[in-house]
């Protein structure tokens, strides 16, 4: 229906009855109590009755010449225009008529005459409320539909201005990093102590740029169609993060322990991100001389959900921080205390649940910290 029933003053009934007292009898109760009320002898009277103006709920006798209540109802409910308005059959107790029929030919309610008025007053009341909240329903699911369309549609588009931009910003930040290692090659002893701080501060702030274009690129890519997920070991994705972080292990003397992973359904290059973010931060976040202690286990949560854990033993995050470390950009420490884009986290988040799962973490300042994901189990 297309205007909502409760917002009208006078709600418009629409009774059906081949018997004129019958008719007349109902009419004159529902006017009474302010209700807006047409008749219709017979049932090709009451659909031109609905499409000239759409009734908020219909009465309507289940015998009767021509064609019966049933067959009224199915041709309302298999029109997109009616299909919406309650109806309520009529039928005397001593008729020949079907309940179970009444309701698969789609209707609400039914009352058996003879009929007390407060009943009739109840139920139609009853079904004017419903069909409101239904209303309600409706025009909010819109809303949220349409809200949706537009969160995805600027989703989108930020994702693929990070793109171009992280993309396009790669060849101008090599030309100055380029120029200046030719500067620092050629001239490095005529810059005396300010060049030379100058150009220390150029190669520094690049080397961050460089780090925060890569981030943003990869960030991006996980908003660009993806292959098929398939089966991967994900012992063979630790190992491939663990190796691709050995310069940081040996430097920072960390001690990584694991257990035997399972194998889930998944975009390898995409869990390799996961772990190597998540255990490259439990290296980078350590306390000062404090070797880093990181394990990674994992368990099944119930036969559908795998849980891992990497823990470490650092520098914790503040528990009131929430769930905002997972935001792109957010950091709690400069750069120059931890270098980083704050881009790492999303990215596992995303990750993570692009396979299903969710992402979260337990923490104590000063002790450590704990970050959980689940994947799907691979059903056997
Ligand atoms: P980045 O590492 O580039 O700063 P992330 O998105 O990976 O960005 O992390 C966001 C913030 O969450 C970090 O800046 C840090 O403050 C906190 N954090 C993440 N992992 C850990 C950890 N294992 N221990 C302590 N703090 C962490």
């Amino acid at each position: 229906m297309n205007s909502d029933p409760v917002e009208r003053t006078h709600k418009d009934i629409l009774i059906v009855d081949d018997t004129p007292i019958n008719l007349r009898v109902l009419a004159k109760i529902l006017s009474d109590r302010g209700y807006k009320v047409r008749k219709a002898l017979n049932g090709q009277i009451a659909l031109t009755a609905c499409q000239t103006l759409v009734p908020d709920v219909i009465l309507l006798d289940i015998m009767m010449p021509d064609m019966d209540g049933y067959e009224v109802c199915q041709r309302l409910k298999a029109d997109p225009k009616t299909q919406d308005i309650p109806v309520i059959f009529i039928s005397a107790l001593e008729d020949e008529w079907d309940k179970v029929k009444a309701f698969k030919s789609g209707g609400s309610d039914y009352i058996t005459k003879p009929f007390q008025i407060e009943e009739v007053l109840a139920r139609v009341k009853h079904h004017l409320t419903i069909q409101h909240l239904q209303y309600q329903l409706k025009v909010q699911n819109a809303e949220l539909q349409a809200l949706n369309a537009q969160l995805v549609q600027s989703n989108k588009e930020l994702e693929q201005f990070a793109h171009v931009a992280s993309h396009d910003l790669q060849s101008p930040l090599q030309v100055i990093i380029g120029n200046a290692d030719l500067l620092t090659w050629k001239y490095e002893q005529q810059l005396g102590p300010d060049g030379d701080r100058y150009l220390t501060n150029i190669m520094e702030a690049s080397g961050r740029m460089t780090h925060l274009i890569q981030d943003l690129l990869t960030y991006s890519k996980l908003g660009i169609p993806q292959p098929e997920f398939e089966a991967i070991d994900c012992n063979f994705v630790l190992e491939e993060a663990l190796a691709n972080l050995s310069g940081e292990i040996s430097k920072s003397g960390a001690n990584i322990t694991h257990a035997h992973l399972p194998t889930i359904r998944g975009d390898e290059i995409q869990l390799m991100q996961l772990f190597q973010n998540l255990m490259a931060n439990a290296i980078k976040f350590r306390l000062p001389d404090v070797s880093p202690e990181i394990d990674i286990s994992c368990n099944l949560n119930n036969p559908e959900e795998w849980q891992f854990e990497i823990r470490d033993n650092g520098i914790g995050i503040d528990p009131e921080q929430g769930d905002r470390i997972f935001e792109a950009f957010y950091r709690l420490h400069s750069y120059n205390e931890y270098p980083g884009t704050g881009i790492g986290l999303t990215l596992c988040k995303k990750v993570v649940e692009r396979h299903g799962g969710r992402l979260w973490f337990s923490s104590i300042k000063g002790e450590g910290t704990t970050f959980y994901f689940t994947f799907p189990a691979l059903k056997s």
